[in-house]
């Protein structure tokens, strides 16, 4: 089981794995940092293929999976995948393996490679995507953005806009071009909303909290509208708000001796014209 080491939780008596770790206790550990039960209603989250009791011989960390993913764990040694978005969100009635699910779990199960998925529980939970994404900003969340938990309303030094644009780009680095912004009224902000993602059905919310500019992805149309001359929204892209999930699972499992890697694999489906992407 390996020798005992420290956990950011305190609740969970926590080990330094090494090899001995099983599906089951990855699962543990991952909830052991960010709950299952903070998951919202309609998400998925925890083992969406595979056996608990396999022996985890290396874990991949990606946003999303694709047949590629589950060929670019065969190739590294991952016998175990993690993905922010669900593999499985709605009930399946059929595997037809000429589909592209079906064929990502016939060779899951084929090669004996296990599949989890951490989704809205890593967003709401203390230290996970919302937080991890207000720190990296240097924003100082103060409290979550909507009832279910999702979002952070945080406050920060006073700053223009355009430097705070500035930022954003250099620290999820994206380039201006990649950026959709929807004007507000103060040149000078002292209050941030955001959530990674899709938040923009929470522009309402960030105007309630008189947030001053609002940091999401996959903004509509019309909410942008909403949204004008009240509160500055920065739609950077929902994979740009997303991507330092990887950074904060391996951080996660490399403090507990899990052997693991962050996918090579670009899966932003979108292209930049304006020269932007990576
Ligand atoms: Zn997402």
């Amino acid at each position: 089981m390996g020798k005992q080491g420290e956990c950011a939780s305190g609740t969970f008596p926590f080990f330094y794995w090494g090899k001995d770790m099983d599906v089951a206790q990855l699962l543990q550990l991952i909830n052991s940092h960010f709950p299952l039960h903070l998951a919202l209603d309609w998400d998925n989250c925890g083992l969406q293929v595979g056996n608990p009791h396999q022996k985890i011989d290396r874990v991949l960390i990606s946003l999303d999976i694709s047949i590629q993913t589950v060929e670019e764990a065969l190739n590294k040694g991952c016998n175990t995948i993690i993905s922010h978005h669900p593999l499985l969100f709605r009930g399946i009635k059929r595997i037809d393996t000429t589909s592209p699910l079906g064929a990502i779990i016939e060779k899951a199960l084929t090669h004996k490679i296990a599949i989890l998925s951490f989704h809205t529980n890593v967003d709401v939970a203390e230290d996970g995507l919302a937080d991890k994404l207000a720190t990296l900003l240097d924003l100082t969340p103060e409290a979550p953005l909507e009832e279910g938990g999702l979002g952070r309303v945080c406050s920060c030094k006073p700053v223009s806009i355009q430097n705070f644009i500035d930022l954003v780009c250099e620290r999820l680095e994206v380039e201006k071009s990649e950026l959709r912004i929807v004007e507000g009224n103060s040149e000078v902000i002292t209050k941030v909303a955001l959530c990674p993602g899709s938040g923009g059905d929470l522009i309402p919310k960030a105007i309630q909290n008189s947030a001053q500019c609002y940091i999401t992805g996959d903004v509509k149309y019309h909410q942008a509208q909403e949204a004008l001359g009240k509160i500055w929204v920065i739609d950077a892209g929902h994979y740009h708000t997303e991507k330092i999930f990887c950074r904060l699972i391996k951080e996660v499992l490399e403090k507990h001796g899990v052997a693991c890697e962050i996918s090579r694999l670009q899966t932003n489906p979108f292209t930049y014209m304006g020269g932007g992407n990576e």
